[in-house]
């Protein structure tokens, strides 16, 4: 068995970027980010703060706006506006979720799609399905790359998917396919998950569910992708994936932490260096 080490290939990727970036300051070409966050959840800040760190380790320049719990999705689709209007800014992200008060799908699609650099303005996701160039969210992003830094073959593989969300399971499928993959995808009302899961060459785990897929789910030599994140009843973070029981059977599996996580923030900074080019 060998582990995909999402920690060194993030880090590649990331030392790419700083090239790039430099490069692209020579030219006089600034890349910047603006990060909306709304309200003060301690994840959230967590991950805005993963975010900003990893701008100015590769060079792009990060503008916070931090915005009251309690202000009108009005004030938010305003700031929105005026970001977008701004040429000094390539990439705008508001972090998600939001307060209960402001719907998610109208102030994503508020955001321009050649801002979008998180890959889900509805233009962005029918890029992607149609085949022409767009973001591409950053999570399934993530995966690809991951599985091609690591020599794994996709072409003409089954690759099973659990998850259909709009952020992971239903991209992944899609760059899947058009990576070539015959892809399979799984969700809550399928039946007979653990057969259709036994006959993936690479199986993908999104399902939100902590340590769901154990030994019997998985091929032998298969790859297994867990996308997951949870904390255990010891509160150490783990993924979708029993780690102990299917590490065994795989020929490549990625750990969590360590695997799929770094990926997306490093994805995400390919996303805003691309804004520019
Ligand atoms: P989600 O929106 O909750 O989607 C979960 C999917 O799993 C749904 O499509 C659901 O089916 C399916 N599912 C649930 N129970 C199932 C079952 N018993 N059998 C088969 N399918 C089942 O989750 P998500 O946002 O895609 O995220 C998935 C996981 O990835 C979470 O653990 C999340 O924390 C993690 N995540 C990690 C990153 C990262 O950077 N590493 C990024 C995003 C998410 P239905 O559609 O039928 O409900």
């Amino acid at each position: 068995m060998e582990l995909i080490d999402g920690k060194k290939i993030s880090a590649q990727i990331k030392d790419e970027l700083k090239e790039k970036v430099a490069a692209l300051k020579e030219s006089g070409k600034e890349v910047s980010l603006a990060v909306i966050q709304v309200g003060a959840d301690p994840a959230s800040s967590i991950y805005v703060n993963n975010k900003k760190k990893a701008c100015e380790y590769i060079g792009i320049k990060s503008l916070s706006f931090e915005i009251d719990e309690n202000a009108s999705e009005d004030e938010l689709l305003g700031l929105i506006d005026r970001l977008n209007a701004d040429d000094s800014v390539n990439g705008i992200l508001v972090q998600l979720p939001l307060p209960k008060h402001m719907d998610e799908n109208k102030v994503i699609e508020r955001i321009s799609p050649l801002k979008d650099v998180d890959g889900f303005h509805v233009q962005n996701v029918g890029a992607l399905c149609v085949g022409k160039k767009g973001y591409v969210s950053c999570t399934p992003a993530g995966v690809i790359e991951l599985l091609k830094r690591s020599d794994v073959e996709i072409s003409g593989k089954h690759c099973v998917i659990i998850g259909r969300s709009n952020i992971v399971g239903k991209p992944m499928a899609l760059l899947m396919l058009r990576e070539n993959a015959t892809v399979t995808v799984c969700h809550s009302k399928t039946a007979n998950l653990k057969e259709i899961c036994k006959e993936a060459d690479i199986l993908i785990v999104a399902i939100g569910k902590p340590k769901f897929i154990t030994a019997d789910y998985v091929k032998d030599n298969a790859t297994v992708i867990d996308v997951g994140i949870h904390r255990d009843e010891n509160n150490k973070i783990c993924g979708d994936v029993d780690f102990e029981s299917v590490s065994p059977k795989c020929s490549k599996i990625t750990p969590v932490p360590g695997g799929v996580g770094p990926m997306t923030i490093a994805m995400l900074m390919n996303n805003c260096v691309e804004s520019v080019l």
